[in-house]
């Protein structure tokens, strides 16, 4: 039996005012109408912990939809309705958004239901939710405004900063719970609690079900919200890291890439971030193509994948003869690779090379087409590999200035 908690005060003091009005009028409407309001999830847990929120999720006992459509209709907003969800976002004119959603019921034919069958309904709606603490509702209605209904334990929770899940299927519903588990670990510093922790551990077989894309969007959210070492750790800890990527190794080499590599160079890239669950073993990155999504993202895994793979012995050659094969590679390209022999690896002597190669080639060119036009050439399509041949001697320092490049070329037209 829940003791009788009301959040009246905590919606007044940390709500910004029209926020606040917003819902008292909402309440107000739904009750003209027979029906009933709440607000539930984040804002309430927001609310709880003395913070301020904006995120409107309204239950409707009742057909959301229609109720949201007329509310649009009186405040002049839009609607966009998702029927067979049975939930409908409005966008009021000044763009503050609140989403309207169902809850299952059958007392819509009947009105006058008594109070204990329609909270079975909404029981059964935030039943369905991820975490207690985010599966309390209040009331939004007059005379009952504030009432909080919190079946689960999850004001306990809040005040213990602990997550719990609402039943043992909970991530085989939705694996993805998981992942929003991390978010909320790192943001509200809480923690799963022993069963949370040991269900996902169990889920394995579900996650892999998981699409391809929901995954990614799903880190992608995950990297947005925390700290990827934090995140990698928790789910290394868990026992699910592979389930979620598959064939992820969360190693020395994986830690020391993120670290030195990732991190430090692309800041919130969940991409870069998960290539580094990859370089563990040579031939391993082949298996993170499922990561790449972008064009760029191909392009660049591509690029790591030739260049990391080619031998040492490459690379500790004569700097033009390194140019001949990888003048057109991106320095961007280059550096990752040149990070990843030396902190992957500890390779120091390609990884320098490399950054090498890349710090010299961008003082090039010494000379270009129109030096030659200006001193007197005609162009031809030799230009293109004289011009060519000058960066590779500039290269392995055989020339430094652009006469001696000119001389080079005019004595190479004049043979
Ligand atoms: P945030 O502050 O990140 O917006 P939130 O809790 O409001 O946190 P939303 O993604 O906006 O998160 O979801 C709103 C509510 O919907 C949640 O509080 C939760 O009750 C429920 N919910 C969202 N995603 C899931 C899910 N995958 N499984 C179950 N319930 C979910």
């Amino acid at each position: 039996v829940q003791k009788k908690k009301n959040i009246a005060t905590y919606i007044k003091q940390y709500l910004q005012p029209p926020i606040a009005f917003l819902l008292e009028e909402i309440g107000i409407k739904a009750e003209k109408e027979g029906l009933h309001a709440y607000i539930t999830g984040g804002m309430i847990r927001d609310l709880i912990m003395e913070r301020p929120s904006e995120d409107m999720d309204i239950i409707i006992e009742g057909d959301a939809p229609s109720f949201a459509a007329a509310y649009a209709e009186e405040k002049m907003g839009t609607v966009h309705i998702h029927e067979s969800f049975g939930t409908a976002t409005v966008t009021l004119p000044d763009q503050i958004k609140v989403d309207f959603s169902s809850a299952r019921t059958e007392y819509y034919e009947r009105p006058a239901s008594l109070p204990t069958v329609r909270h079975s309904n909404i029981r059964e709606d935030l039943y369905r939710r991820d975490f207690t603490i985010n599966a309390m509702a209040a009331s939004i209605c007059p005379g009952t405004f504030g009432d909080l209904l919190d079946f689960f334990k999850g004001w306990e929770d809040i005040k213990e900063k602990t997550l719990r899940v609402l039943h043992n299927l909970s991530y085989v519903e939705d694996p993805t719970r998981i992942l929003r588990g991390l978010r909320f670990e790192y943001r509200l510093s809480f923690r799963m609690d022993e069963r949370a922790e040991r269900l996902a551990k169990e889920a394995g077989s579900s996650i892999k079900t998981l699409s391809n894309s929901r995954t990614i969007n799903e880190m992608k959210l995950l990297f947005k919200e925390t700290d990827p070492y934090f995140s990698l750790e928790r789910l290394y800890e868990l026992d699910v890291l592979d389930d979620f990527l598959p064939h992820a190794y969360w190693g020395f080499r994986a830690k020391e890439m993120l670290e030195h590599w990732a991190v430090p160079l692309y800041r919130e890239s969940w991409f870069h971030y998960l290539l580094c669950l990859y370089m563990e073993k040579p031939d391993l990155l082949a298996k993170a193509r499922f990561l790449a999504v972008s064009k760029e993202q191909k392009r660049f895994l591509e690029s790591f994948i030739y260049l990391s793979g080619l031998p040492r012995s490459f690379y500790m050659q004569r700097l033009g003869t390194i140019h001949d094969a990888l003048s057109s590679c991106r320095s961007e390209d280059l550096e990752a690779v040149s990070a990843y022999f030396k902190y992957a690896l500890s390779d120091y002597a390609v990884s320098e090379a490399l950054l090498d190669y890349q710090t010299k080639r961008q003082q090039l060119p010494l000379l270009r087409g129109t030096d030659l036009i200006a001193a007197g050439m005609t162009p031809s399509r030799d230009f293109r590999h004289y011009l060519f041949e000058v960066e590779k001697a500039a290269l392995n320092g055989e020339m430094t200035t652009k006469q001696e490049a000119l001389q080079f070329v005019t004595g190479r037209l004049q043979t």
